[in-house]
């Protein structure tokens, strides 16, 4: 039997378009491998143009209990910049979201597989997923949103540097340090990297940081001697974190993120497989938008597919969506990580608070590009 549509990955991405297709009517099947829900490595702010999307999709995300946020603290050695943000975020954790979005989706009408990995896709004139220790599936398309993830048979064309490591790790934080941080999410730039913390639901911390290779050899790649050097760099993260407890055994990590990566149409693509989320563009996550792209992309995926249009027009269309976005993080995220330019970068910000508000709205979905049915 071919089915209609199969999703392969049940993320934000996955999950979203899977209830976008089966409100319309579709019959859709979701492939996710985990069996239940787990912890994503994400600063986990949910910008406002992702809540808006998950609002059109039927799903309401403040039902969950995340934690709002409307200023950002940017923190570099010494000195830090308060301002407000230009909308509002909210703090919620992956464990969560991406559970209640799946589960959504399921009352949607998709049928949600879980416990399956897609070990392999052959993408001849009909789709083949060869699953690990399960019979294959054909399908007439497919939605690839496997994340950071690659398949074998559609690895993405990306070159993903050698030289960051990503850690995530929640906090129970101290009475004042919570109360300091209530309703902010900090930025705090390092001499090798950058770090965000916020509050997320239950009253835990998420501290999210990208680093050197360098650094992480330097400590040994032992997490407490790292997190105690970060805080020689971050006046602002040793204020922060005494008498706070971990609550994770160990934190997570990540390598080889694609930074910038887009996919843009290739004459070798498949005419029904559509790449979502990560698979489909990555933009540098200190913007806190690539849930937000994730969700776009679904969602214009999906209102595409339905109108009857090629996987080839949509990735068009969406790089034409994302592209100066992302372009324009890379261009924030060099100069602020580089050593020489990072202290002018700040000074610059420090005269002129508004154009951190200017940065925040133009790291965003554009508006032009947002659906709103
Ligand atoms: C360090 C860091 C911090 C970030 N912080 C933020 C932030 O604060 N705010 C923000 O908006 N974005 C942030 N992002 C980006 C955000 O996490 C991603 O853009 C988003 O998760 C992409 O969603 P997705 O659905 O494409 O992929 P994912 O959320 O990764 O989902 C992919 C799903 O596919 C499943 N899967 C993978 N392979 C297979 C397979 N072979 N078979 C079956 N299932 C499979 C996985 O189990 C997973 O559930 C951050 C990213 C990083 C790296």
């Amino acid at each position: 039997m071919i089915a209609d549509v199969v999703i392969a990955g049940g993320g934000l991405a996955g999950a979203a378009a899977a209830a976008d297709l089966a409100r319309a009517g579709k019959n859709v099947t979701l492939i996710e491998r985990e069996t239940g829900p787990t912890h994503k490595i994400c600063g986990e702010f949910l910008s406002s143009e992702a809540q808006a999307s998950l609002a059109r999709i039927g799903f309401d995300v403040g039902s969950l209990g995340g934690h709002k946020i409307t200023a950002l603290d940017l923190a570099c050695g010494a000195g830090i910049i308060t301002t407000k943000l230009p909308f509002e975020g909210l703090g919620i954790t992956r464990y969560a979201l991406d559970e209640a979005l799946l589960a959504h989706a399921a009352g949607c009408g998709a049928t949600v597989l879980r416990g399956r990995n897609i070990s392999k896709v052959v993408a001849a004139r009909e789709i083949s997923l060869e699953l690990t220790n399960q019979p294959a599936m054909d399908a007439r398309t497919l939605f690839l949103a496997t994340g950071k993830h690659e398949v074998r048979g559609l690895r993405r064309d990306a070159s993903p540097p050698d030289d960051l490591v990503g850690y995530k790790m929640y906090f129970q934080l101290s009475n004042p340090a919570q109360a300091a941080l209530a309703g902010k999410i900090a930025l705090i730039l390092f001499k090798d990297g950058y770090a965000g913390l916020q509050m997320v639901e239950h009253d835990q911390a998420n501290l999210c940081l990208l680093t050197s290779r360098a650094r992480v050899q330097k400590t040994a790649g032992k997490w407490p001697a790292l997190l105690a050097d970060l805080c020689l760099d971050s006046p602002y993260l040793a204020r922060i974190l005494p008498g706070a407890t971990e609550l994770l055994d160990q934190p997570l990590t990540i390598y080889r993120v694609p930074y910038g990566y887009i996919h843009h149409p290739l004459a070798a693509d498949h005419p029904d497989i559509f790449r979502l989320g990560d698979q489909a563009g990555v933009i540098p996550s200190f913007t806190g938008d690539g849930m937000a792209i994730a969700l776009h992309s679904a969602a214009r995926a999906a209102s595409m597919f339905l109108a009857g249009e090629t996987a080839a027009a949509y990735h068009q269309r969406l790089s034409h969506d994302i592209t100066s976005q992302i372009h324009r993080a890379g261009w924030l995220y060099r100069a602020a990580s580089a050593p020489l330019s990072q202290g002018v970068l700040f000074k610059l910000m420090q005269a002129w608070p508004a154009s951190l508000q200017l940065a925040a709205r133009l790291t965003r979905v554009p508006p032009r590009a947002r659906l709103h049915h």
